[in-house]
């Protein structure tokens, strides 16, 4: 009995090794612990994302899609992730978000493209979500949610990993980002659009409407919920554009959530 327990614990440890890998970050410049490689992302990606399509009622108007798309490009071109195929949609509703899945996914709400005010703004929303996807923000939250438990039981398929990682792609997708990583995404987003030749401006003056909007905080989707600390990323973009205080001197700073 005993040596079946040590034969399993071995074949555990040995598993679990051979799962995680390191990998470099171009976007975060780090080099990061992984589980999950960018297949296996962008399967999860893939599956989540028909689930979404299928909950959700997508624009079919071929000039927004042409618009967000194009931009979509632009920003794409210049990122520090090109292995993925990017793909953007429009959600019919009325709140003013934007949200990306693993994998490239990107789904912007009908209610935010109402209320920019040119493709500028439109441009910092996609290049922060494309900032989520660079540094890898969804796929760390999944490897935090069952990364330990999956170590220890490094024998399950590959399949079964996918699998239940499509489940926990969909629940992060309307929660919200840490500020961490809310702070990471501005700082990846800004260096995106102003790559992509866009005015940074626009990125502060999208700021602007949402903390117009922030006290109302209509709709069950609405931006705030799912991309907190607006006022904080405010004075970073702010700072920024000042050439002043560094994005990461900001990341020890707590403060204010909305
Ligand atoms: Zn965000």
């Amino acid at each position: 009995m005993r040596r079946k327990i040590f034969i399993l614990i071995f074949l555990l440890m040995v598993c679990g090794l051979k799962i995680s890998y390191a990998e470099f970050n171009l976007a975060t410049g780090k080099t990061e612990s992984l589980l999950i490689n960018s297949d296996q992302e962008e399967g999860m990606g893939a599956s989540a994302a028909a689930t979404v399509d299928k909950q959700f009622k997508t624009i079919e108007d071929v000039d927004i899609n042409e618009r967000v798309k194009k931009i979509l490009n632009k920003i794409v071109k210049v990122c520090d992730r090109r292995d993925l195929v990017y793909v953007i949609k429009v959600i019919d509703e009325k709140d003013i978000n934007a949200v990306s899945l693993p994998g490239g996914y990107i789904y912007v709400f009908k209610g935010l493209i109402d209320k920019v005010k040119n493709d500028g703004q439109l441009a910092s929303v996609i290049a922060h979500e494309v900032g989520h996807i660079t540094a890898r923000h969804s796929v760390k939250r999944i490897q935090a949610a069952y990364g330990a438990m999956l170590l220890q039981l490094g024998s399950m398929a590959a399949g079964g990993r996918v699998a239940s990682g499509v489940g926990l792609a969909l629940d992060s997708i309307f929660s919200e980002y840490s500020q961490q990583d809310e702070f990471e995404a501005d700082e990846l987003g800004f260096k995106y659009l102003t790559k992509a030749g866009y005015d940074a401006k626009d990125m502060l003056a999208f700021f602007e409407i949402l903390q117009k909007e922030n006290n109302k905080k209509i709709g069950l989707y609405n931006y705030f919920r799912t991309h907190p600390y607006i006022g904080m990323r405010i004075s970073n973009i702010r700072a920024k554009m000042k050439g002043g205080m560094e994005f990461r001197e900001y990341l020890n700073l707590t403060g204010e959530k909305s």
